[in-house]
């Protein structure tokens, strides 16, 4: 076990709200805050301390880990934070490279650290410790940060540079979208010809065309028709714009990436942003005429 420490958790959304009870099961004293009451209200129940601000938790803890929804939330929350005794700063969320050196240069300004460390296993991989969290920062934050890390699951240390991770993450991100709406495409295909979806999976996953849908997402919310995968499309969208974003600042080219966030425009248009992106499934099958299920 790691050295008790007192940290702070600011974003009990729903990966704040699996991630912070690791912290306190690891022994650590954790104080949270969310900007909705009942978020805070859950946390207190499961033992932890409550702050009323980003600023008290700031001022109450060494570290502070952070899991928000947006870029510009993380600035504006490392901006808070840099105003208070807090040491270190640990972003787990999802907001791209500059969102993270913005964050970095506004917390160096008061001689305190910021760390990058976006997760990826969703909610079930948050609740069971099981997440992946690609690091980075400088070495010394690293050091400090990454016993911490791993009560949430397996740190992998992808660069000194605050802000690889968040390429890291993005990279996976749209890469992960791309086989979703490839296997969208020939799932719908496959059934329209009159070939069994679950059969599909089972020639598709020990053959070269296997990949994250094909063994999660297809098998776990698409053919049993439950669309709950536990990701909304606008979150995934958010993900895929930053990484477009990120490739196109590189001069890398992205056409597949941009179809697919094409495909992102179209499920989050017809089944609204919350709906959850294995939805994309069904914009196909509406397209092919076919239920893939
Ligand atoms: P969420 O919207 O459920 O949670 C975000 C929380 O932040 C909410 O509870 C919200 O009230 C709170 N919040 C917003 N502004 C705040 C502020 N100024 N101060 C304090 N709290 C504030 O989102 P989520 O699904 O938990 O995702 C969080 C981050 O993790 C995102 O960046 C997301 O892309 C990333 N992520 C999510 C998943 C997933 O499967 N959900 C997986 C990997 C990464």
């Amino acid at each position: 076990m790691t050295q008790s420490r007192n940290l702070g958790f600011i974003g009990l959304g729903s990966m704040g709200s699996a991630m912070a009870p690791q912290l306190l099961k690891n022994g650590h004293a954790v104080i949270a805050y969310d900007i909705h009451g009942a978020a805070r209200e859950d946390f207190a129940a499961a033992g932890g301390l409550t702050g009323d601000s980003v600023a008290e938790v700031g001022d109450r803890s060494e570290i502070v880990f952070t899991s928000l929804p947006s870029p510009q939330i993380v600035r504006d929350v490392a901006a808070e934070l840099a105003e208070t005794r807090v040491r270190i700063m640990v972003d787990l969320s999802t907001v791209g490279s500059r969102a993270s050196m913005d964050a970095t240069i506004a917390l160096a300004g008061r001689d305190k650290g910021f760390a990058d460390a976006p997760v990826s296993g969703g909610r079930a991989g948050a609740l069971a410790g099981r997440l992946t969290l690609m690091l980075a920062a400088l070495p010394a934050v690293q050091e400090e940060v990454a016993p911490l890390l791993s009560h949430f699951g397996k740190v992998i240390p992808v660069g000194a540079r605050p802000g690889q991770a968040q390429t890291m993450k993005l990279i996976n991100n749209i890469m992960s979208v791309v086989a979703l709406a490839a296997t969208s495409e020939g799932m719908a295909m496959g059934v329209k010809a009159g070939l069994d979806p679950r059969v599909m999976l089972d020639v598709l996953n020990v053959s070269s065309g296997q990949n994250s849908a094909t063994k999660d997402k297809f098998p776990r919310a698409v053919v049993p028709r439950t669309f709950d995968f536990g990701f909304a499309t606008g979150l995934s969208l958010k993900d895929v714009r930053l990484c477009l974003d990120e490739a196109q600042a590189l001069g890398v080219p992205m056409m597949l990436g941009n179809l697919a966030k094409t495909m992102l425009d179209i499920t989050a248009a017809q089944f609204g942003p919350d709906a959850d992106f294995t939805m994309m499934a069904r914009v196909v099958e509406q397209w092919a005429g076919v239920e893939i299920g």
